[in-house]
């Protein structure tokens, strides 16, 4: 008898997400033997090569064994050397977050805070830069995921760029729900992980890593502080037909499956602007006040824990009598505020009418 238990909920998270039953199908697919299967490593090679163009960008794009923290970490631990200034854009939890990883390799981070509920503007930016510009690259979070909050990071990007600074950015929880251009914001890690918009389920991150990017950490002075975090530990592994470690090959079939699906799905945009749009208007509506004055995203929106009610007690309500799993927020967050994650499998109005109608029952709206 299995102890798995059987999924009963519908699951409204911004991320992990539903996974589609031919990415399940995938992942239990015979395995070969990925360190020696010279076939493994074109499949890798190749399923990197649809993600990178998925994210329009000739930038290699490496698949890494570890859930999205992965990425940023790796990100981080690869670039930063002793001492190295780095600019941290700060507008939300993730956006501070990377001050910890520069400062754990070694960095100096600085951090340019700006207001929680508003997207980061990209003059203000720019003036800020015009008298502080000495920094060896930038940190980015696309969607700040506890707050729902997007940013306009190619135009920032753009900017940092014209100072020399390079990018880091956390797309973790927009990219495949949100429009991404590595190329026009010319970003030089982009960091994604598995288990967000693209539906599959958690246990991989990826970085989008730029020529520019590779060449800083060729050019280290001092060795990457790390192994399991060293981007570079993947520099010559299709020559060599040799990963730095085994490969989770049952987890890489569903990803490629996963990804597959996002290509064949033409409006997958248009879907997830759609729905976004749909759940803000009912809440709004309803006389549910969203977090943010903007940079509402469409693959999450944040809103504000009705007054008479407790985030506990309605996360458990639609838990248990809807088979709704939503999700409250954390940090400064956690108690205030409620998101609904209507990303991948769950961008689908269906979902989303469902989880509101679920939602105004338990609030008595
Ligand atoms: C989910 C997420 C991550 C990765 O965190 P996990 O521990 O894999 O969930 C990183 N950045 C952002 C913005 C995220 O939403």
């Amino acid at each position: 008898m299995s102890s798995i238990p059987e999924l009963k909920y519908k699951i409204m998270t911004p991320g992990p997400t539903m996974v589609r039953e031919n990415v399940r199908l995938a992942r239990s697919l015979e395995c070969t033997n990925p360190d020696i299967d010279v076939e493994f490593v074109e499949f890798y090679k190749e399923t990197c090569e649809i993600l990178s163009k998925c994210l329009h960008t000739k930038n290699e794009s490496l698949i890494m064994d570890g859930e999205g923290i992965l990425g940023l970490e790796a990100a981080c631990a690869s670039l930063t050397e002793p001492g190295d200034k780095v600019l941290v854009l700060d507008n939300g939890l993730y956006g501070a977050g990377f001050a910890d990883f520069v400062t754990m390799y070694g960095g100096i981070p600085t951090l340019y805070t700006t207001s929680y509920e508003e997207a980061i503007d990209v003059e203000g930016l720019r003036a800020f830069l015009s008298d502080n510009h000495d920094f060896k690259y930038a940190t980015l979070v696309h969607c700040d995921t506890p707050s729902g909050m997007l940013n306009p990071v190619e135009e920032l990007s753009i900017v940092l760029h014209e100072y020399g600074i390079m990018t880091v950015v956390d797309s973790v929880s927009a990219m495949f729900g949100e429009p991404l251009d590595i190329d026009r914001g010319q970003f030089d890690i982009v960091c994604g992980g598995s288990q967000k918009a693209l539906s599959a389920p958690p246990g991989l991150t990826f970085v989008v890593v730029s020529e520019q990017a590779k060449k800083a950490m060729d050019e280290r002075k001092t060795p990457i502080a790390s192994f399991y975090a060293n981007i570079r530990a993947f520099k010559t592994y299709y020559e060599d037909k040799w990963f730095p470690y085994t490969m989770p090959i049952s987890d890489i079939y569903g990803f490629r499956t996963a990804l597959d699906n996002f290509v064949e799905d033409t409006e997958c945009f248009e879907r997830h602007a759609m729905v976004a749009e749909y759940t803000r208007n009912r809440l709004v509506e309803n006389g549910i006040k969203l977090y943010g004055k903007n940079g509402y995203s469409n693959t999450v929106t944040a809103f504000c824990v009705p007054e008479g009610h407790t985030a506990g007690d309605i996360l458990k309500r639609m838990r248990d009598e809807y088979g709704i799993m939503i999700a409250g927020s954390f940090g400064i967050f956690g108690d205030k505020l409620l998101r609904i994650g209507h990303m991948g499998e769950g961008a689908y109005v269906e979902n989303a009418k469902a989880t509101l109608d679920a939602f105004f029952a338990v609030v008595g709206k």
